[in-house]
């Protein structure tokens, strides 16, 4: 099962994991509140829907160029602002890369406190079958899809294998952040990221939990800018929590009506 960037930043945020700060809308009024309640120059309007590539897509209606992901720098009427974007993007389609052509309604935004950018980087941890094991997987590039990454420059990829009785150590963290080039305090914030990171996932018997872009901000912080989670249908039964966050609008017809 999957669910969308909004719940998933909830959950890790609960877990200790670092992430902006925002709010979900589903009106151009509750985003205006949301913007008002967030507050800072800048904030991002993010489509929520269950596919990626949402920020290099576009709208079918409005072929203006503009994706589904949007930055808004705030004048003197911010929240009118991010209410006129947040018309612009809900009820109309969003086609991106893992949506096919005929896209996705976009009926839920994320509004999200920006993000001074210094560093996109990748990471993901999930349930590697070969070995049984939850794997790790980190690359510099960071906004690009993993594949095309493990494609074209595979040398960019590092994983780590982690034993599931020790867990998360802390040689682990120090490989990875290493090998994504982090120094001084940032090797130390992306330890204590990734220890909660990796506790989210055990506990919350994620399948795949994917943070693209991970950023290092301009003060040097670690944040996660996306994050996708995916679960285990198995262990639903067991985390009723994740199984209320389904979101009907967004599965296949018919793998609803093979799991009711
Ligand atoms: P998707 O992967 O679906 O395109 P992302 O959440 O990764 O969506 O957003 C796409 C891009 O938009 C990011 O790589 C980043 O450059 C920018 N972005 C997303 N969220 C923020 C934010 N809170 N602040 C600044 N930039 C952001
Ligand atoms: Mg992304």
């Amino acid at each position: 099962m999957n669910i969308h960037e909004y719940q998933a930043k909830a959950l890790l945020r609960d877990f200790g994991v670092a992430v902006p700060a925002g709010q979900v809308a589903y009106t151009p009024n509750e985003a205006a509140k949301a913007a008002e309640a967030l507050g800072g120059d800048v904030l991002v309007v993010k489509s929520q829907i269950h596919a990626g590539g949402r920020g290099a897509g576009h709208f079918a209606e409005q072929p203006d160029g503009k994706g589904g992901v949007r930055v808004v720098k705030l004048g003197a009427n911010g929240s009118a602002q991010i209410a006129d974007t947040a018309a612009a993007m809900l009820g109309h389609t969003l086609v991106t890369k893992q949506t096919g052509a005929a896209g996705q309604e976009v009926r839920r935004l994320y509004i999200e406190a920006g993000v001074d950018i210094a560093r996109e980087l990748y990471l993901a941890l999930l349930i590697d079958r070969a070995s049984s094991r939850v794997t790790l997987i980190a690359s510099t590039e960071g906004g690009m899809e993993i594949e095309e990454v493990a494609e074209q420059t595979p040398e960019k990829i590092i994983q780590a294998s982690i034993d599931p009785v020790a867990g998360l150590q802390g040689f682990h963290a120090r490989k990875i952040a290493f090998a994504l080039g982090l120094q001084g305090a940032q090797i130390k914030a992306a330890t204590a990221f990734l220890t909660s990171l990796y506790q989210a996932f055990t506990a919350l018997d994620a399948a795949l939990l994917e943070i693209n872009p991970l950023v290092v901000t301009g003060e040097g912080e670690i944040i996660a800018l996306d994050a996708k989670m995916n679960f285990d249908d198995n262990a639903l039964y067991r985390q009723p929590q994740i199984a209320a966050l389904r979101d009907e609008d967004e599965e296949d017809p018919a793998e609803l009506a093979a799991t009711q």
